[in-house]
């Protein structure tokens, strides 16, 4: 079993998957840790699917991997709210981009949209005798 269309031959040995396995664990996309390892993203899943030792060990990596891309992130409103990091950094980016969008929705600021002016439209008008707010005036005329 080996995959096809690749012009190299695939060696996952010991030493690959752990390669692999530290850069998934490390937040790499899955493609790019098993481009790190020297194999095709396809191949990984190939291996997961076949070895649960393999699959047990890469699901821990992509938990791993996970929380390194959270640690990652910058400090701000982004992780505030998605990540719930209550530091002070993300909790003043989050207070102060809160209080920003107050200021803008604010009708008193001067950054706020003007609600468009007033016009007079003119109505689509029915032809005399026709419609039905003719018939009022009709009936008051017969009484
Ligand atoms: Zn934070």
């Amino acid at each position: 079993m080996s995959p096809r269309g690749r012009g190299r031959p695939v060696t996952f040995d010991a030493v690959a998957r752990d390669r692999y396995l530290t850069a998934v664990a490390a937040g790499l996309p899955l493609a790019d840790a098993a481009h790190t390892a020297g194999i095709t993203p396809q191949w990984a899943n190939r291996v997961a699917a076949t070895d649960p030792a393999f699959h047990t060990a890469r699901q821990l990596a992509k938990k791993q991997g996970k929380q390194a891309r959270v640690e990652a992130l910058p400090h701000d409103e982004y992780r505030y709210i998605h990540h719930g990091c209550r530091c002070p950094d993300c909790t003043t980016a989050a207070t102060e981009a809160r209080t920003a969008r107050r200021h803008r929705d604010d009708p008193d600021t001067p950054t706020a949209n003007p609600p468009p002016p007033r016009q007079v439209i003119d109505l689509p008008q029915h032809p005399a005798h026709h419609g039905p707010s003719q018939a009022p005036l009709l009936l008051a005329r017969a009484s």
